[in-house]
């Protein structure tokens, strides 16, 4: 136990170890769970959203143990997330897969996937996030969607479930789903149209 707390930098161990939940930080309690998840050597860790209701100011710090686990213990991790700001912290050292509607639409490593982006949904979702410098934001153009509706879960469209939205959609489609394929050196997408949409030229 010791050295599990000093490993998740929960220091000194024996300060906490009568501690209960509601004595810890957020980001102490994340870490001793992240202390818990490694008691079994695990090889493959899923991380859902583990950071989203830890303070901002924490979160850094979490994701740093994390990469620190990956690199000594050699314990992969799945982290899902809907923060493209932690995801692209966290994804420097692995690879990114972006979902729409329950599938990959987009995979590859960092700077393919969020630096030269093929998926339309991809496209609209980095030209959405926030920049801090107003003259750079002042040059951005959102992707004009045809619809602002998500589909839910239970009513999700046939072919390409982004279709509805997708300001590229043709007839193929609605009809047949598009499967990943790999673009360039491991850059996969799934959409019909991949090789005629323009490249991202908003930032
Ligand atoms: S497959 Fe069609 S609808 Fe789906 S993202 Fe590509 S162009 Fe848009």
């Amino acid at each position: 136990m010791e050295e599990l707390l000093r490993i998740v930098g929960v220091i000194p161990p024996e300060y906490f170890f009568n501690k209960y939940p509601h004595h810890l930080s957020g980001g102490m309690r994340q870490r001793v769970v992240l202390a818990r998840s490694i008691i079994p050597k695990p090889q493959f860790i899923l991380a859902d959203e583990p950071v989203s209701m830890v303070d901002a100011s924490l979160r850094l710090s979490i994701l740093d143990l994390m990469m620190k686990l990956n690199r000594e213990l050699g314990v992969a991790f799945l982290y899902i997330t809907h923060d493209l700001a932690t995801a692209r912290y966290i994804a420097r050292r692995g690879r990114i897969a972006v979902m729409y509607l329950g599938r990959i639409v987009e995979t590859g490593v960092l700077a393919d996937v969020f630096e030269r982006p093929l998926h339309p949904y991809l496209q609209a979702l980095l030209a959405a996030a926030p920049i801090p410098d107003p003259k750079v934001a002042k040059k951005r153009k959102a992707l004009p969607l045809k619809s602002l509706e998500v589909a839910g879960a239970d009513a999700i469209p046939i072919g390409c479930a982004f279709h509805p939205r997708c300001p590229y959609a043709k007839e193929i489609c609605a009809q047949e789903v598009p499967q990943l394929e790999d673009r360039e050196n491991g850059h996969l997408v799934a959409c019909h149209r991949a090789e005629v949409i323009p490249p991202w030229h908003l930032m």
